[in-house]
């Protein structure tokens, strides 16, 4: 990466972590995907039970494999099994002792900004799970709301193409506002703060673009 882009991510990254420390969270600062891995892993005794939110971000890091090594209770998502089996996964994923994901947006305001095709990921991150891990890039950082939403409807159709979901915006690269059950825009879900359960979520801001 250009040192000077690296430079305006090193600092975003710093104010981001005060920020969303004043807000309630846990916030830690990663230089790059490894030290976020390495963050990741040290917050999660052996043998815990995880659960993953779908998440390009966590399969750049390796963190699906890291997670299948047979340290932990995983709660494997990614199986080759009927959807109804699969939402059995998400089910028992919600009482998991850590739930592992990223975000799609976080504003300067501390507000977590996500969407999702089945809810599991924006419910888990609200309530369930004993402890959140969120990790993501300074690219999801946005100046407020109105800024998330509008990366959401970005990011949504990159989603659909990568999750193999039959909907319009395959076929444009960009929303066409569809109605249709197979969307991956079915759930928004605004995280304010993280002041109801101290220690709770815990969110690491990589100083680099990762994921979507
Ligand atoms: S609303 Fe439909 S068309 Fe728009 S991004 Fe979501 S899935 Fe794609």
């Amino acid at each position: 990466m250009n040192k000077y882009k690296k430079w305006q991510y090193k600092l975003l990254a710093r104010e981001m972590v005060n920020i969303l420390n004043k807000k309630g969270y846990e916030s830690y600062y990663a230089e790059n995907l490894d030290n976020a891995k390495e963050i990741v892993i040290n917050m999660i005794p052996k043998s815990s039970t995880v659960a993953v939110g779908g998440s390009e971000t966590l399969n750049d890091m390796g963190l699906i494999d890291e997670f299948r090594n047979g340290n932990y209770n995983f709660f494997d998502r990614y199986q080759n099994l009927p959807f109804s089996d699969i939402v059995e996964i998400y089910r028992q994923s919600m009482l998991a002792d850590f739930f592992v994901s990223s975000v799609n947006a976080i504003t300067k305001n501390g507000e977590l900004v996500s969407i999702d095709s089945t809810g599991n990921r924006v419910a888990s991150m609200i309530f369930g799970p004993k402890k959140v891990i969120i990790v993501a890039g300074v690219n999801k950082v946005v100046d407020n709301l109105d800024e998330a939403y509008k990366r959401l409807k970005k990011i949504a159709p990159m989603n659909a193409l990568r999750n193999g979901h039959n909907t319009p915006c395959i076929k444009t690269g960009k929303c066409m506002n569809c109605e249709i059950q197979a969307s991956v825009c079915n759930f928004i879900g605004i995280i304010n703060n993280g002041r109801k359960f101290p220690g709770r979520i815990n969110i690491i801001l990589i100083a680099d673009e990762v994921g979507f």
